[in-house]
């Protein structure tokens, strides 16, 4: 059977808010003010509360919150940044924009996220630490205990690059966004809370670090034509406030079809023997599953990623596309292995295994929150019967 599955279907999403998105962005060309104002702050507002962060500053993206970030804290030439291997590439150009060497630590097998006790490692034998950047890794909050505890034993700040999980919740039931020094989200269209076009934002508790960013954005100036920072334009598009102020109210709905359809996922996978319940590959299928979290913390599922082990994993993908089913590759490679960052130190290439083998086996299925349900079971019959057809024994 062929039933197309895009992996994102925001056509979809627009048709159920149109009156309310038209009405917003033509409010806004009405107006004619078309930077900051009170779109932007009103948003700034509100994303601050959903973050449970006492600030939010807005800008043009992910990647420049990132930046803006670092630039902030002072990261500079010669400095050192840890962050985890496995991520989109902005997790680490940001350090290497700076001048910064960017030192790559290997993730935990089960999470994908960063390995503390590598980080740690890693920490020792660095002379110029600066920072520690975590990454929240499909809508999963990281282990912000362990990070935050590694960032005060080695007096540095911690960054959250929680791009990819807005409204998720950590162990402890705390926000993506609220226990960092500075929490970077991306609000790209295919996002959890997409914008139509480019946009970011940063969150922080520190007043002095929400007004550095807020002059940092706009050419580090505070009083007009003065300049005492070197800044950058990075400004959230008032357009793409008015947008997101729409969207904003929706999310939590969204959030929890997209958990549900993951759970649903999770119970076919299981029942069918595909995976061992907790960790490993599974007895009868060699998929993977997403592991659980359990209340308080909250994945909010941008990605729901099996892990498939070559050379099924590509056969897999390709098998889904013959059925019109869309999947992807986060990410091929470790940013380790990045051609970019090939100058960005001195050291030594290092083989970094988890996440080498996290590139080979992950598999990201259609999760989004405009999935009907008959294209969710043509995902979940599509992948049992591709196994059942290798002969994997019953
Ligand atoms: C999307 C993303 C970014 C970059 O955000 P943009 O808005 O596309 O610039 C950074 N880090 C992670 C983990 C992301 O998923």
């Amino acid at each position: 059977m062929k039933l197309r599955v895009p992996l994102v279907d925001l056509s979809v999403q627009y048709e159920s808010i149109r009156d309310e998105v038209d009405a917003a962005i033509l409010d806004v060309v009405r107006r004619q003010q078309f930077v900051l104002g009170p779109d932007v702050e009103r948003f700034e507002t509100e994303f601050a509360e959903l973050c449970d962060a006492r600030y939010a500053v807005g800008c043009g993206s992910g990647t420049d919150a990132l930046l803006l970030a670092l630039m902030a804290l002072d990261i500079g030439p010669g400095d050192q940044v840890i962050c985890p291997a496995y991520s989109f590439v902005a997790t680490a150009t940001c350090i290497a924009r700076l001048g910064a060497e960017p030192i790559f630590v290997d993730v935990d097998p089960a999470t994908c996220d960063l390995d503390v006790a590598a980080a740690r490692k890693a920490a020792a034998t660095c002379t110029r630490l600066r920072a520690i950047i975590v990454v929240d890794l499909f809508g999963r909050c990281a282990d912000l205990d362990g990070t935050l505890a590694l960032g005060r034993e080695f007096d540095v700040a911690v960054v959250e690059d929680a791009a990819q999980a807005v409204g998720a919740d950590d162990v402890t039931g705390a926000r993506a966004g609220s226990r960092a020094s500075i929490g970077c989200f991306s609000l790209y269209p295919t996002k959890n809370l997409g914008a139509y076009g480019d946009a970011g934002i940063l969150t922080t508790n520190d007043p002095e670090i929400s007004e550095r960013l807020r002059s940092l954005r706009v050419h580090g100036s505070g009083l007009p034509y003065r300049h005492h920072d070197l800044g950058i334009n990075s400004r959230l598009d008032t357009i793409q406030a008015a947008v997101l102020r729409v969207k904003l109210q929706y999310l939590d709905g969204w959030t929890k079809l997209r958990c549900g359809y993951a759970a649903h996922y999770d119970r076919a996978f299981l029942a069918a023997g595909a995976v061992r319940a907790g960790s490993g590959f599974g007895p009868k299928l060699p998929v993977k599953i997403p592991p659980a979290t359990q209340a308080p913390a909250r994945c909010v599922y941008h990605q729901y990623v099996v892990r498939v082990p070559a050379p099924d994993r590509d056969a897999l993908r390709e098998h889904l596309a013959e059925r019109g089913i869309d999947s992807a590759i986060y990410y091929p490679l470790g940013l380790h292995q990045q051609e970019c960052f090939a100058g960005a130190s001195d050291a030594e290439p290092e083989v970094l295994p988890e996440t080498e083998s996290a590139a080979r086996e992950s598999l990201a299925l259609p999760v989004h929150s405009e999935l009907r349900p008959e294209q969710l079971e043509h995902v979940i019959s599509s992948l049992l019967d591709f196994f059942r057809r290798e002969g994997n024994p019953e």
